[in-house]
């Protein structure tokens, strides 16, 4: 029986210090500790060993019980351990892997042109006034002295809603219409917004765009005060070497009427081929506010006087950064995004 006893001791051993996995080692125990292990049945075996060397041979049974118990504990941990190791070994941090870049976004470059335009306007003190994108038929036309017959009320050009006497505004306009009918003289905001066209896309022209407009409205207001207030704009946003030219133009909403020309900002005025070789671009239209229009809104044209004047966000951009399609702006391209 002894013999068994050390025959069962030294496989065991042996086995248990083989083992690689959690499984296996279970197995063992098993094997050699369980209900029916081999261990278990040596101790069941005392009964039948002569009865002188029961003792010793009861204690040695033992000591091998918990030798192996320990044994296998021992291994046990060692396993678990090694296997935490290996998992953590592959959840750690490689300090050495480049990082990846974290790319904070910014400001769209219209928004921060619109930005840049109404601070200059705000140093002169114009203040912000907002409108609805949404306009009605009056505000938008009407009220801005612009006949049924007029060209620009025409559907193809305008985005009427199904709700008649509603349509997306063709321009900022109405907000000047909404202020005056909301205060008294004297006036002096712009407002920046969106306005809608039913136009073709190509590389000058979105259905969609941006304005900002600009009304004074004060007692002794001349043209010479509109121009002032342009050129100052215009050397303030492109530089001081800007000069400004005046075109005599018709507007339902202005008498007198111009169009406005900054000198080319590519060839400082001596001509070139965005210029078609004039020295100057077209930027938009102006004029004194028609007596018809403060008529609409309850202002006394024998004593006010006004000037109001439009530009396209757009068009401006496009000259302050020399870029020759306005479909970048509305492309989302984030390498073109990227360059503001
Ligand atoms: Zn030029």
């Amino acid at each position: 029986m002894i013999d068994k006893l050390n025959k069962i001791g030294e496989e065991a051993k042996q086995q248990i210090s083989e083992c690689s996995t959690l499984e296996k080692l279970e197995e063992l125990r098993v094997l050699y500790l369980g209900r029916k292990g081999q261990v278990t049945e040596l101790l069941k075996s005392v009964s039948s060993v002569e009865p002188a060397q029961r003792p010793a041979f009861g204690a040695s049974v033992n000591r091998l019980k918990v030798e192996l118990s320990d044994l296998l504990d021992r291994k046990k941990q060692n396993l678990e351990s090694a296997s935490q190791g290996a998992a953590r070994q592959k959840e750690s941090l490689d300090v050495s892997l480049p990082g990846r870049k974290l790319l904070p976004g910014h400001r769209h470059p219209l928004h921060q042109i619109m930005a840049e335009m109404t601070g200059i306007f705000h140093g002169l003190g114009f203040t912000v006034a907002e409108g609805p994108d949404v306009e009605t038929e009056f505000n938008n036309f009407d009220a801005l002295n612009t006949p049924p017959d007029h060209p620009a009320r025409n559907s193809q050009d305008t985005f009427y809603l199904k709700q008649a006497g509603l349509l997306l505004r063709t321009h900022t306009s109405p907000v000047q219409i909404r202020t005056m009918l909301s205060q008294k003289p004297p006036v002096r905001i712009i407002a920046p917004g969106r306005c809608y066209r039913r136009d073709a896309i190509d590389a000058s022209h979105m259905p969609v765009f941006h304005q900002i407009e600009g009304l004074y409205v004060d007692k002794q207001v001349s043209l010479a005060d509109l121009k002032a207030t342009i050129t100052h704009f215009a050397r303030a946003l492109l530089g001081s070497k800007m000069k400004i030219r005046f075109r005599p133009h018709f507007f339902p909403f202005t008498e007198p009427s111009v169009e406005y020309d900054f000198s080319c900002v590519f060839c400082q005025g001596k001509g070139c081929r965005v210029c078609k070789q004039s020295g100057w671009l077209e930027i938009s239209g102006a004029g004194m506010v028609d007596p018809n229009v403060f008529n609409n809104v309850g202002y006394d044209p024998e004593i006010y006087s006004g000037f109001a004047w439009g530009l396209g966000v757009e068009r401006v951009a496009m000259l302050k950064y020399g870029i020759n399609d306005i479909r970048h702006f509305y492309s989302g391209d984030i390498r073109f995004l990227e360059q503001f």
